[in-house]
């Protein structure tokens, strides 16, 4: 069975799609994709000997070696040009998803799906995305084990410079409240019109963040300080606002 964060997943897979996961660890999405008939041939990519083993491993375990391809290399180093349909990227930060994303770009031809969790830093793979000519199709937010997670789907469309711009553009809550797109990356543009409480949960907890550090900037009577003390308390003021609509 599948953990929560791992299922989310699995679910947004195209019933019999040809995948390829990078930074499979013990490969048990691509297993479970193949066994369940979500894809039909999967590659599990993986850049450290300690988890490419324990791919390689489970993958015989499952005796799936003919539909799974486990492979050593840096992110989509692994898979050829036109190979897959669907790539999923789990459990690293956004930063790193970028980067694996942006390095190996010319293997994305023929790639219809994008599955991307990242831990933290999930603005930067909305804005790659739209810079990209990738569509945010569906944002899906879960909590498992006290830890929150984003699931972000993004689809290859040749419109998806429209309707990004559409999905991206100043949007105004409770009337007054206006969220510009630097908001919308950070929090997410789907999250934001239907947030949920595990939403509200993870910005309450953002806020708590901010604030300590806030409070720690305070204790500094440098000039800088001073600066990213008042950046920092306009990025509360403005996260409490949105929250304020929610409830
Ligand atoms: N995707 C699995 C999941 O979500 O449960 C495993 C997540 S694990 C925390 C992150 C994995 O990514 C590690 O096994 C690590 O070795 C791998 N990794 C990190 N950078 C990578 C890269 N550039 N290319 C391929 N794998 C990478």
């Amino acid at each position: 069975k599948l953990s929560a964060r791992l299922q989310v997943i699995a679910d947004e897979l195209s019933l019999g799609c040809r995948m390829a996961d990078i930074g499979s660890d013990h490969a048990l999405l691509p297993v479970y994709a193949v066994k369940n008939g979500k894809a039909s041939y999967a590659v599990a990519g993986e850049v450290n000997d300690g988890p490419y083993e324990a791919a390689r491993r489970q993958v015989a375990e499952a005796g799936e070696h003919s539909r799974i391809s486990v492979r050593k290399g840096d992110g989509l180093a692994v898979i050829r040009p036109g190979e897959v349909d669907t790539i999923t990227i789990a459990g690293m930060g956004g930063a790193l998803i970028v980067s694996i994303l942006a390095s190996g770009i010319d293997k994305l031809t023929g790639v219809k799906r994008l599955v991307l969790q990242p831990n933290v830093g999930e603005e930067f793979v909305r804005n790659w995305l739209i810079e990209n000519g990738w569509y945010l199709e569906k944002e899906q937010i879960l909590e498992e084990d006290g830890k929150i997670y984003e699931v972000l789907t993004a689809i290859s469309d040749p419109g998806a410079e429209a309707l990004n711009k559409q999905l991206y553009q100043d949007k105004t809550m409770d009337g007054s409240i206006v969220i510009n797109k630097p908001l919308l990356l950070r929090i997410g543009p789907r999250f934001i019109m239907n947030p949920s409480p595990i939403l509200l949960k993870k910005w309450q907890g953002e806020i708590a963040k901010l604030e300590k550090i806030c409070r720690q900037v305070a204790l500094s009577d440098q000039e800088a300080s001073r600066e990213r003390e008042n950046e920092f308390r306009q990025e509360i003021e403005q996260l409490k606002e949105v929250l304020a609509c929610w409830q």
